[in-house]
């Protein structure tokens, strides 16, 4: 399955766009992997200034392909972001960040992905981890940053809570990569052009393959991003910037939000971006 990407704004307040593949109607999730949003590549004068918002019960992973970015949050961190090296925000019950694109490289380009807390660690103390420098696999013609989870001979040394992998990967001519049959996986085409057993993967677009395959035959020249995990099945509710599981979670999320609850931190944006009015109808986890 192919999910093409859709358009949608960064945040409603500026015009920076950014292509999401999940979620989907036709696919909320692969492993705990619940969010998978594309940025540029774009010139800097385009770069990306996002004011402070909370998240809770997810980790956020950003992993930059061209750039740099100043990424600051509650729990003290103040951290450039670089091409190469995981930053990865795990909010638990509930941090407050702002990010925004560093003058000096010219482009900007990077991925911006959710893993979902099992219920068990989702409402723990915020944390932030950076790894500078994360272990690669080497599959035939195909080389794999994994910059989360485990790959082949690969283990990333961060902290995730579900078995899942997400990797950056350089795209040969040939050479099957293994994969474990009891997760899924996706293949987001990055840059350049490739086919997942077989099938054209358009820009930006995401390969999908569900559980039972032992092994993916890649082939072309460019950049994807790999993402694969243990089925999830605690039904979560996904609204704005939060995950929770019922629809008085996300009400007292949301009001203690806009109500300023959280610890304040060096930023360097200004400004804050308040939770939206929640919709007339109850939501309910999926
Ligand atoms: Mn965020």
């Amino acid at each position: 399955m192919i999910i093409e990407p859709r358009i949608v704004k960064l945040t409603t307040r500026t015009e920076v766009d950014v292509r999401r593949t999940i979620p989907h109607a036709k696919l909320r999730r692969i492993g705990a992997w619940v969010f998978v949003d594309h940025f540029g590549p774009t010139e800097q004068v385009d770069g990306m200034t996002v004011a402070a918002h909370p998240h809770t019960g997810l980790q956020t992973v950003t992993w930059l392909l061209d750039g740099l970015i100043d990424h600051r949050d509650s729990t003290g961190t103040a951290q450039n972001v670089t091409p190469g090296s995981l930053n990865l925000m795990t909010a638990g019950s509930g941090v407050s960040h702002s990010e925004r694109s560093l003058p000096g490289p010219t482009s900007l380009h990077a991925v911006q992905l959710w893993i979902a807390l099992p219920d068990a660690v989702r409402s723990m103390r915020p944390t932030f981890e950076h790894v500078e420098t994360v272990p690669t696999a080497t599959f035939g013609e195909h080389v794999a940053q994994v910059f989360i989870g485990e790959w082949g001979s690969a283990t990333s040394p961060a902290t995730v809570f579900s078995p899942l992998v997400g990797a950056e990967v350089s795209v040969g001519t040939r050479g099957s990569i293994p994969l474990n049959p009891a997760w899924e996986y996706g293949v987001l085409n990055i840059a350049g052009s490739m086919s997942a057993n077989g099938d054209d993967v358009p820009p930006s677009a995401l390969w999908y393959s569900s559980v039972g395959a032992g092994e993916l035959a890649l082939t072309g020249a460019g950049t994807a991003i790999v993402i694969g995990g243990e089925p999830f099945r605690e039904p979560i509710l996904m609204w704005w910037n939060f995950i929770a599981r019922t629809h008085e979670e996300i009400e007292e999320m949301r009001m203690d939000w806009n109500l300023h609850t959280y610890p304040s931190f060096a930023d360097r944006v200004g400004g804050w971006i308040p939770a939206p009015e929640l919709p007339n109808v109850t939501l309910t986890p999926r």
